[in-house]
């Protein structure tokens, strides 16, 4: 879509942000024990069965389930599905699998959101590149996450970096959103693009960063069951997620147990790092207030 106008986005209170890392604490929990249980032989039915034991016992709700109209948890993507991909009995993992894990939580009305992807068993000769390229793309965009930058420096970084790290196919079809009172909201947030446009980013404000890279071209096609996104020359994929708050301290990862400290350092720490760019906000292009996402 090409957004024309600027709309508001939701700006949350320190205490508001609180109670979202608590979501995001419960995502992060029901990813761990999902990607720890996806070994050869497991359904992704049953996997979703585990996400959904892990939030409800937080005291949390899954916000994926019945979400217009998604009968699960969790999104269980394999190979060459992207994302979306419905948890189902019949789908058995086995050794070499890609698996893509997403999840949300709501806790007291506030959402985290995120995603991992792994491989089932030892990971295939030549796709560690793949996982590692979407998840070092995905934190180079979250050290964008900081007030006084705008919202496509972080786009730009996550694009920079995969293509950095190869080529990657980087998907521009489905992209990143604003997180808070709902999973989706404005603004949507690109994984591709020129840095210094869209809206400043300020306190106060969620997003969810979620890259997605390709092994062949970053065309999708979308299955007859209306959800699952597959790539459409049927490459390998991986997607990457997390959310994260914009604060007076820089970027807070609420669905990384650690806040994201270990993650961001280590984006910090890479040469040519995209993490501190010396140019005043208002020195940089408004972009007219439009940016294609
Ligand atoms: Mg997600
Ligand atoms: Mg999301």
């Amino acid at each position: 879509m090409r957004r024309t106008r600027a709309r508001p986005i939701e700006i949350k209170t320190p205490a508001q942000l609180a109670i979202m890392r608590e979501a995001g604490l419960v995502v992060a929990a029901a990813l761990l024990a999902v990607a720890s249980a996806a070994e050869p032989g497991i359904s992704t039915a049953e996997l979703d069965a585990i996400a959904e034991r892990e939030i409800r016992g937080a005291g949390a709700v899954p916000s994926f389930q019945g979400y217009l109209g998604f009968p699960a948890c969790i999104c269980t993507s394999v190979n060459e599905q992207i994302v979306h991909g419905i948890p189902s009995p019949d789908v058995i993992l086995t050794a070499g699998d890609l698996l893509s894990v997403d999840c949300g939580a709501i806790v007291g009305g506030w959402h985290g959101d995120a995603a991992v992807t792994v491989a089932v068993g030892a990971v295939p000769p030549g796709l560690a590149g793949l996982l590692d390229a979407c998840e070092r793309a995905l934190w180079h965009g979250l050290a964008q996450a900081a007030a006084g930058r705008r919202l496509t420096d972080i786009s730009h970084a996550v694009e920079s970096s995969a293509r950095a790290s190869g080529g990657y196919g980087v998907v521009r079809e489905y992209v990143g959103h604003g997180i808070g009172t709902k999973m989706h909201m404005d603004p949507p947030v690109p994984n591709y693009g020129s840095p210094g446009q869209g809206p400043m980013l300020t306190e106060g404000m969620a997003l969810a960063v979620e890259p997605m890279l390709v092994l062949g071209r970053p065309q999708t096609r979308l299955l007859d069951d209306g959800w699952t996104v597959v790539s459409a020359d049927g490459s390998l994929s991986a997607h990457f997620e997390h959310t994260v708050a914009i604060t007076a301290d820089g970027p807070w990862v609420l669905t990384a147990p650690d806040g994201g400290t270990s993650g961001l350092a280590a984006v910090r720490g890479e040469a040519g790092g995209e993490a501190a760019p010396q140019v005043p906000a208002e020195a940089r292009s408004s972009g007219g207030g439009a940016y294609d996402a």
